[in-house]
């Protein structure tokens, strides 16, 4: 699933540029920073759908207001996203099944060796 996670980054710094401030899309407010504090950057799909990387869908948002935003899951995502996003999951999974066994099987190795 890292493929998207990299795909999605990449859209959203060519939309918005490195560096900050990016306006938060709840708030309005800058965000300043990215990292793990409850300031920094988050890049929130609004209709919940990973795979919508349109400049509409896929925008900055603070992790604070992020987090806010979905203690009402699903409350923004429609059917049709939903029914979406797991049809292209089914599909991704089709399609990169080796390559996700693989990665499974290095987490397992990494996590066996860290102890
Ligand atoms: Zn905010
Ligand atoms: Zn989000």
């Amino acid at each position: 699933m890292r493929a998207f996670a990299v795909e999605y980054r990449r859209l959203f710094h060519e939309y918005y540029g490195d560096n900050p401030p990016w306006d938060c899309w709840f708030c309005k407010e800058p965000i300043m920073e990215t990292g793990q504090s409850g300031q920094s950057l988050i890049r929130h799909h609004i209709d919940g759908d990973q795979y919508n990387n349109d400049p509409e869908n896929l925008v900055p948002a603070h992790r604070s207001c992020h987090n806010k935003g979905h203690a009402r899951p699903n409350s923004v995502m429609s059917d049709e996203g939903r029914a979406r996003v797991s049809a292209a999951r089914k599909a991704y999974i089709a399609a990169h099944y080796e390559e996700i066994c693989q990665h499974l099987d290095d987490v397992r190795i990494l996590t066996v060796k860290a102890r």
